[in-house]
């Protein structure tokens, strides 16, 4: 299969000055797309502001033969962004929600601040670009959204209440939008990343930063956010150090009880509830839900 190419598309990148979001913007800057390198420069922490990131990614894509534009906007104000991209460059194709922060703290030492900042930047700078893409895409029939989760938000992590909460937020949010989007060609799915950056940096020895290179990151970025990608939609991918997989939810075969359900039921089907080797389910909607309601009232119906 040849590498596939980006001509015309245009890209809005967020906190694409530093780390796997610069990386990202290197590449769709190196395969003919129009890129917005959004980056507010701030510190780990949330805090001052910085334009030097953006214009040095948007001077780098350039001095190769790209097109970039840098923007400085906080994700908090996703309509700047967005109007920032339509003014320069006409019109919008993919979109990357990729800018964050740190906080972490053991919630005994996390203050509302701590709180506050990591959801706004996360959840809230996802919901706010995405929401002032989306009427572009819709309207014309074509997007590509990547959001960017994290394995605290799938599984949790010490110290990151915050931070996981945010980022669990974030993949409610885009299996949603997947199934807003469908019926419009906008396609959004969640990258699980972990990749080489300051984020990293303090937690994990030199010789696993050297694995896991952000640049190996952009390959499934291309086929997520390709044209050419007519199908892959609302999944959840994780990834890093060149192995890539996809992550999906298990429900155990579980029990149906008789109803008013009784404490002494539950406790001797508990094992059965826990069980994963049994018939497992892949659940993927509500629905699934509704139907073993449905299923168990028909059976106790027929009793
Ligand atoms: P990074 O700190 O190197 O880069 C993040 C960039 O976002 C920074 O340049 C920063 O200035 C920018 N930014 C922060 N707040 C912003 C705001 N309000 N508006 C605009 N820009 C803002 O971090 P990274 O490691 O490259 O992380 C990128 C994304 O990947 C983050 O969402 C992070 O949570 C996620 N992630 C990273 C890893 C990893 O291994 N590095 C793992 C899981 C998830």
């Amino acid at each position: 299969m040849s590498d596939l190419r980006f001509d015309n598309k245009v890209v809005v990148i967020t906190g694409a000055g530093r780390g796997l979001g610069k990386a990202y913007a290197l590449f769709y800057g190196s395969v003919g797309a129009k890129v917005l390198v959004n980056d507010n420069g701030c510190d780990l922490d949330g805090k001052n502001t910085n334009p030097k990131f953006a214009d040095e990614v948007v001077a780098t894509i350039k001095s190769k033969g790209g097109i970039a534009v840098a923007n400085y906007d906080s994700v908090l104000n996703g309509d700047k962004i967005i109007a920032h991209a339509i003014k320069e460059f006409g019109r919008l194709d993919v979109l990357i929600n990729n800018a964050g922060i740190l906080r972490d703290k053991i919630l005994a030492k996390l203050t509302e601040e701590d709180w506050d900042i990591v959801i706004k930047t996360h959840l809230y700078g996802t919901y706010s670009v995405t929401k002032a893409a989306w009427p572009i895409m819709r309207d014309q029939g074509y997007g590509r959204i990547v959001n960017t989760s994290s394995g605290s938000g799938l599984y949790g992590t010490l110290g990151q209440t915050n931070y996981a909460a945010a980022k669990a937020g974030i993949v409610g949010l885009t299996l949603t939008l997947a199934k807003e989007g469908e019926r419009r060609n906008i396609l959004c799915n969640v990258l699980v990343p972990v990749g080489a950056s300051r984020m990293t940096e303090t937690i994990m020895p030199p010789d696993v930063m050297s694995g896991i290179d952000p640049n190996n990151l952009t390959p499934i970025l291309a086929v997520l956010t390709h044209e050419s990608n007519k199908e892959y939609n609302g999944g959840i991918y994780e990834c890093s150090g060149g192995f890539f997989s996809r992550v999906r939810w298990q429900r155990s075969e579980g029990v149906s009880l008789d109803l008013p359900v009784k404490i002494s039921e539950v406790q001797k089907n508990w094992a059965k509830i826990n069980d994963f080797n049994g018939k497992n389910e892949y659940p993927t909607g509500n629905a699934d839900l509704f139907n073993k309601v449905q299923e168990n009232l028909e059976r106790l119906e027929q009793q």
